[in-house]
């Protein structure tokens, strides 16, 4: 039966996961998300949320979504252009557009679904489409489903665009297409560069700004922002599922004849339900909040900094970068596994990623700091590497064994 062998195929590779400790166990949270979670009954620090600004349980978003929920109720049973727009669809898509001062947006169910549904009604053969190595799965699936011409060029290496730039010289459309924000690693695109080389071949420079929107930039418009281009990017995706609120909904913003003939063309919205009216009004409020958390975002920012200076004055390898993404470098899937299982029994919450995540090899911790979290909080997170690192001999006693050799 063949059925019966796939079950014992996959038997043997979930074994082999296992085995090279690859394998996704799936934490139960037993609380609402925020700085502290209860896990196996006790409360322990998160660090691995992507509730930058604290906003995933504030109060006024929470009552945002009753209020939503009570107005325009639960579901639409209904894709947008059939009998799924009501009019905090509209609302809602006009204040990102407004938000990130670009004419309009278009809502999806998820960040997921607008990357994988804006490149292929907007170019075909003729064309060419500019993706970074390293960009988020959801894009590089996204342009898989596109006809154009696919030119991937090396992690942030404007080198290397500019060849695949000339390589597209003859296209019809050339589409650059980058993560603001590099999850895994934290670090930025070069998007002031991309903008320029983008200007010298004519290219279309959109990005996809997941990990950068309401904390990121002097009035949280993430990235692009952040690095003074917010004027030059053509198309911006991102989502209500981190900074905004932390729930679900994604979007795209953009000229209104791209928005338009997205909500024409785009499969991932003609065909999916319209997004619950209830997420719309809490991620209403999140932008709200965002426009008056100039705070907040200093709090994440002075966070950040206070847990890197910490880390690393204990000895541990960090990966450079602005942003409260700061992932901590094992190398190995196991060992960075085992720190983490004993960085929770140390009442910090962190988890391992390793391959097919990162590379094979770059096994890591990564860190996600909150606005919500506070300086003891992060203290005690540096206290606990030290004193799981000691246990499994990685970071600074490492370090100092080897010092005390030499
Ligand atoms: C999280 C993330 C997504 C997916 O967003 P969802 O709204 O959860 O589907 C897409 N792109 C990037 C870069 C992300 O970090």
């Amino acid at each position: 039966m063949p059925s019966k062998t796939l079950t014992l195929h996959l038997r043997e590779q979930l074994a082999e996961l296992k085995a090279n400790g690859l394998y996704k166990a799936e934490r139960q949270i037993e609380s609402p998300q925020s700085a502290v979670i209860t896990v196996n009954g006790r409360e322990v620090i998160n660090f691995c949320a992507n509730n930058y600004l604290g906003l995933s349980n504030h109060p006024e978003v929470v009552r945002a979504a009753h209020d939503g929920l009570d107005a325009w109720g639960y579901g639409t049973s209904s894709v947008r252009f059939i009998c799924g727009t009501q009019s905090i669809h509209k609302q809602c898509e006009k204040q990102i557009a407004e938000f990130f001062r670009k004419p309009d947006a278009i809502l999806y169910i998820s960040c997921f679904d607008a990357n994988g549904g804006l490149f292929e009604p907007l170019l075909t053969e003729q064309d060419a489409i500019l993706s970074d190595e390293l960009n988020h799965a959801s894009i590089i699936d996204g342009v898989r489903l596109c006809k154009a011409k696919r030119l991937r060029y090396k992690h942030n290496d404007m080198a290397d665009l500019k060849a695949k730039l000339e390589e597209a010289k003859g296209c019809r459309f050339k589409m650059i297409f980058t993560d603001s924000v590099f999850s895994m690693d934290g670090d930025l695109a070069k998007l002031p560069e991309i903008c320029d080389l983008a200007d010298e071949y004519d290219a279309i420079v959109g990005i996809d700004d997941c990990h950068g929107t309401g904390h990121l930039g002097a009035t949280g418009r993430g990235a692009a922002e952040e690095l003074s281009v917010l004027d030059r990017i053509d198309i911006i995706t991102g989502t209500l599922g981190k900074t905004l609120g932390g729930a679900s909904g994604g979007f795209t913003v953009a000229s209104a004849e791209i928005v338009d003939w997205l909500k024409n063309r785009s499969r991932t919205y003609l065909f999916s339900n319209a997004v619950p009216p209830a997420l719309c009004a809490a991620g209403m409020k999140a932008l709200e909040l965002v426009d008056t958390s100039a705070e907040l975002r200093e709090r994440s920012r002075a966070n950040a900094k206070r847990l890197r200076v910490g880390l690393e004055s204990k000895g541990f390898t960090l990966k450079p970068g602005p942003t409260p993404i700061i992932p901590v470098m094992f190398g190995d899937a196991a060992i960075a596994s085992k720190m983490a299982e004993e960085l929770l029994s140390l009442g910090i919450y962190v988890i391992a990623f390793s391959f097919p995540v990162v590379p094979q090899g770059q096994a890591r911790i990564r860190m996600q700091v909150s606005a919500a979290h506070t300086p003891e909080q992060i203290d005690l997170a540096i206290a606990a590497f030290e004193t799981a690192g000691q246990k499994l001999g990685v970071g600074g006693v490492l370090s100092s064994a080897r010092g005390a050799v030499s």
